[in-house]
């Protein structure tokens, strides 16, 4: 008995999950930006679908909503902020609010900035998080909408899970992101180790992810906002850190072309 995860990549870059509580057969998929990716898989394990959850409102995480349900009937949930810009929604979700795959529960998060109604998915039992666009390997989604603020806020939020949280993330943007915190924490230790691993995965096109927060924590210059090392790199060594956290994302901006 267990909640499987499985990871598809779709797109160049993104990766769509479907979740499975393999005791009463309940299926879910998350941000499945690509209806024929979905299908397929389904089709492969001849698994029906009868939830689709959403972190936000962009494209390529709710471009496969019309077609799936459709055939399949699934029953679609997402941010209420979003309530003018996704359509076909059965359950508008917020902070606090709970969803389900069969016996397996997770609590909703309101983690605001990359748009202005993200939301996460976390199964607290399986200590694993769904961040959409949020948090990246080594890196933080690009602020579309929300500001420095708001994004830093809602990365202290996940900070306070488990260390051990497994985040499923929904883009493989780890190697460029990788490179970037090079650049504004030379020094880390585990940073360099880290990168080794990451570009020998992705030599041979094998994905980096999930990741988890304890190794967030130690390599992702945006969760790092305290590090004196990295202070010192942008130059400002008695800043709150919010306000270091906006400078990261800015020469984040500047230097590397973040996608979706
Ligand atoms: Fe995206
Ligand atoms: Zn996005």
């Amino acid at each position: 008995m267990s909640l499987e995860i499985h990871q598809l990549p779709a797109f160049d870059d993104n990766y769509l999950y479907i979740l499975r509580d393999t005791q009463s057969g309940e299926t879910a998929a998350v941000d499945p930006g690509d209806a024929s990716v979905i299908l397929k898989f389904l089709k492969n394990h001849r698994w029906p679908l009868h939830k689709i959850f959403i972190t936000h409102h962009h494209f390529d995480h709710t471009g496969g909503i019309a077609a799936l349900k459709q055939k399949t009937k699934a029953q679609v949930f997402a941010p209420k902020y979003d309530e003018h810009r996704i359509s076909q929604v059965d359950h508008w979700l917020e902070e606090g609010l709970e969803v389900t795959v069969g016996s397996y529960k997770a609590q909703v998060l309101f983690l605001p900035g990359h748009t202005l109604g993200h939301i996460a998915y976390y199964f607290a039992s399986e200590k694993a998080l769904f961040s959409g666009d949020v948090l990246f390997a080594m890196g933080c989604g690009r602020l579309f909408e929300g500001s420095p603020a708001q994004m830093y806020q809602s990365l202290e939020k996940i900070k306070t899970l488990p260390p051990e949280t497994k985040i499923y993330c929904a883009h493989e943007y780890t190697l460029a992101n990788g490179r970037f915190a090079l650049s504004v924490d030379p020094n880390n230790s585990d940073l360099l180790q880290r990168m080794d691993i990451v570009e020998n995965l992705r030599q041979k096109n094998q994905p980096t992810l999930p990741t988890d927060l304890q190794l967030e924590l130690k390599t992702n210059p945006f969760l790092r906002c305290h590090s004196p090392d990295i202070r010192k790199t942008v130059g400002l060594t008695t800043s709150p850190e919010p306000q270091v956290f906006a400078e990261i994302r800015k020469r984040k901006d500047q230097n590397y072309t973040d996608p979706i």
